[in-house]
């Protein structure tokens, strides 16, 4: 008998906290690594929310909670749904979850048979593809193209609809590209979805990276579109928009009552509630008039850092990188470099075992790891499937602005390293194939 079950291996994870591995190892050779790999604002959180927190288990409130959620803390999260969405929201629809993460994989659970098709971004956040593939579903990428600054249109999605379509995964704006789908293309998709998905089709809109939007664009969610309300999991939390990342805050926003009554079960069946005093923090993140300011003043920050780190990949030969609108991602294509310093040659070259493993763009990232001291993320922990021939890392800015220069100063160098590449690739153990 196997000591683990089968299903575990078909699950897959973040690689962005894997990475941690790899610097690590580089740092042990003596290399210094910059780090470009984090999804969290560099960011502290606000004075006023750690100390509604403080208060909270200065307070003795340090018990169970309702397992949806404190109802101070869900009636918060649907006034801020009537405000930004225009939707009248029943605070029991409403669940208070451990951060961003759970939902998507309550989701799942609640929704998917083995089988049933999820169709979602990709690139995208790697744990939609790893739920789906760990429950027997069967995934249904949807690629994002760099010549459509990583949106998709409703006319490349309607093809992909089937009768066995049971979720409708949507991340804006986006990890890993910081694209986002405008209220036009998300009017579309609402569109097709009404006309060609089946009835029991729901969509699961990842709006974590709300409150960080660049140029005036303005979120948009989907359940705001006629007749989606009632089929759309709005999902998102305090972590990136509230710096807030350790705290471990999420919240969904399900269909109905009964829809939320199972993610609440889930909640029983795993953690059974969130810390009570976190809750408080999360309610007065969203209730004090203080947060604004907050919250703008770190957008105006990576808003700075974009405009700084666009232009400056842009002028790195062998680099092109789009401008994007939101989140704290840039997802630069990294095919002339890949190209330039050998790597393309060299993953040609490898046993089909091999090449299983890796990609151009993976070896790249690795070089740059072990070599120049600079960490970014591959293309390929954004969703494997269908990421064959895309050359693509990201890179978070959520960083100083002094390390943002001296990081892509070190890309720049690795970019023309054809040299450095070619000893690289006798490094068995650093090129990871
Ligand atoms: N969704 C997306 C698109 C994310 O990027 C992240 C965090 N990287 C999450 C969900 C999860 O957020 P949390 O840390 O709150 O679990």
């Amino acid at each position: 008998m196997a000591v683990f079950a089968e299903r575990i291996a078909a699950m897959g994870t973040e690689n962005a906290f894997k990475i941690g591995e790899d610097v690590a190892k580089a740092q042990k050779r003596g290399v210094d690594v910059i780090r470009f790999t984090l999804g969290e604002p560099d960011f502290d959180t606000a004075d006023h929310i750690k100390q509604a927190g403080v208060d909270a288990i200065l307070a003795g409130n340090t018990h169970y909670t309702d397992p949806a959620g404190i109802k101070p803390l869900r009636n918060a999260v649907a006034a801020h749904i009537g405000k930004t969405r225009g939707l009248d929201v029943d605070p029991d629809q409403v669940i208070v979850l451990t951060g961003g993460k759970p939902a998507i994989g309550f989701a799942m659970m609640s929704y998917v048979n083995p089988g049933d098709e999820v169709i979602y971004p990709s690139p995208g956040f790697p744990i939609y593809e790893s739920w789906v593939t760990y429950l027997g579903g069967k995934p249904v990428p949807l690629v994002l193209r760099e010549e459509n600054n990583f949106a998709f249109t409703p006319e490349e999605l309607e093809p992909m609809l089937t009768p066995r379509t049971k979720i409708l995964m949507l991340c804006s704006p986006s990890n890993p590209t910081g694209g986002v789908l405008s209220r036009e293309v998300l009017e579309g998709v609402a569109d097709v979805v009404r006309r060609k998905g089946p009835p029991d089709l729901r969509v699961y809109s990842d709006e974590i990276y709300e409150h960080i939007t660049f140029d005036g664009f303005e979120h948009f969610s989907i359940a705001s579109a006629p007749g989606m309300r009632e089929r759309t999991i709005i999902a998102s939390g305090h972590s990136k928009g509230f710096a807030m990342t350790g705290w471990r805050l999420g919240w969904a926003v399900l269909p109905n009552k009964e829809e939320a009554s199972l993610f609440k079960q889930l909640n029983i069946n795993t953690v059974s509630c969130v810390p009570p005093f976190i809750q408080e923090a999360a309610r007065e993140a969203l209730e004090s008039p203080k947060t604004a300011e907050v919250v703008a003043g770190m957008v105006s920050e990576f808003k700075k850092r974009r405009d700084y780190v666009v232009p400056a990949l842009n002028d790195i030969p062998g680099i092109r990188c789009n401008k994007p609108l939101g989140a704290f991602y840039v997802f630069p294509n990294v095919g002339g470099a890949t190209a330039a310093v050998g790597a393309e040659d060299f993953y040609n070259g490898l046993k089909d075992e091999q090449k299983a493993r890796t990609s151009p763009a993976t070896l790249f990232q690795r070089f740059l790891i072990y070599c120049h001291g600079v960490a970014l993320v591959d293309r390929r922990s954004f969703g494997v499937l269908k990421s064959e021939g895309q050359h693509f890392l990201r890179l978070s800015y959520a960083t100083g602005m002094d390390t943002i220069q001296e990081g892509v100063a070190r890309i720049r160098k690795g970019a023309s390293d054809s040299a450095g590449f070619e000893k690289f690739t006798a490094d068995r153990d650093a090129l990871g194939v």
